[in-house]
């Protein structure tokens, strides 16, 4: 893809999308950390249910810290995959009370050195919690991407690599926000609405496969 197409696809995606931002409620670095791991496999609005009840007794890491693995097990079991979860908050917390003073850290590297955090869950954080620049590559971020030829990949760390020399590092976390929100309205995974999509004349996918769910 040539630079005049990436930068028309940008350019719509900002017109799209211009209040686009993270659906994950939270108040602090620390509960967005906590939700982002949770927002794994699951949506957003049942992250948001359950950390709307933990949240109110476990907002920090002291007080998550009381909970046994069991107990918090009992409050994020509806998000699935609970028991992994569970573990990886409750390990990220150690390390956010052991080795930085209670707080999350502000660093990329140092948030990917929390244990349970992984390149996703840590360029969240970083891009959305402290306003660093970063991709993070879920699985609307790695679709729409690769559907449009912003990127040509096969793992979403070869896909986040290539989106980092795609697009200018300013607009990297809005970028990031801009294909989940199209990846979630328009360019769905199993039924793309392509014939309504005003990417389509620019998009790689549209054109190898002239898709139209409407005939
Ligand atoms: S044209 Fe279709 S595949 Fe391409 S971005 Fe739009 S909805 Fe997705």
């Amino acid at each position: 893809m040539n630079d005049d197409a990436k930068d028309k696809i940008l350019a719509e995606l900002a017109r799209l999308y211009p209040d686009a931002r993270p659906a994950l409620h939270y108040k602090t670095p620390y509960e967005l950390l906590v939700a982002v791991i949770l927002s794994a496999q699951c949506t957003d609005e049942r992250v948001n249910k359950v950390t709307a009840e933990l949240f109110k007794l476990y907002d920090t890491p002291e007080k998550m810290l009381t909970l046994s693995q069991e107990e918090l097990e009992k409050y994020i079991f509806s998000c699935g995959f609970y028991r992994n979860k569970a573990a990886h908050i409750l390990s990220a917390t150690r390390d956010i009370a052991e080795k930085f003073g209670g707080e999350v850290p502000a660093d990329h590297a140092a948030l990917k050195t929390l244990a349970g955090v992984g390149q996703k869950t840590a360029n969240v954080v970083y891009a959305v919690a402290f306003g660093g620049n970063a991709i993070a590559v879920d699985t609307h971020v790695f679709r729409v991407s690769n559907r449009l030829g912003l990127a040509h990949a096969n793992t979403p760390e070869k896909t986040e690599t290539q989106l980092n020399a795609a697009i200018p590092e300013k607009l990297w976390s809005e970028a990031h926000h801009w294909l989940i929100y199209h990846g979630r309205r328009v360019c769905h995974s199993q039924r793309p609405d392509c014939p309504n999509c005003t990417l389509k004349g620019l998009c790689e996918f549209y054109a190898a496969t002239n898709i139209d769910n409407n005939k």
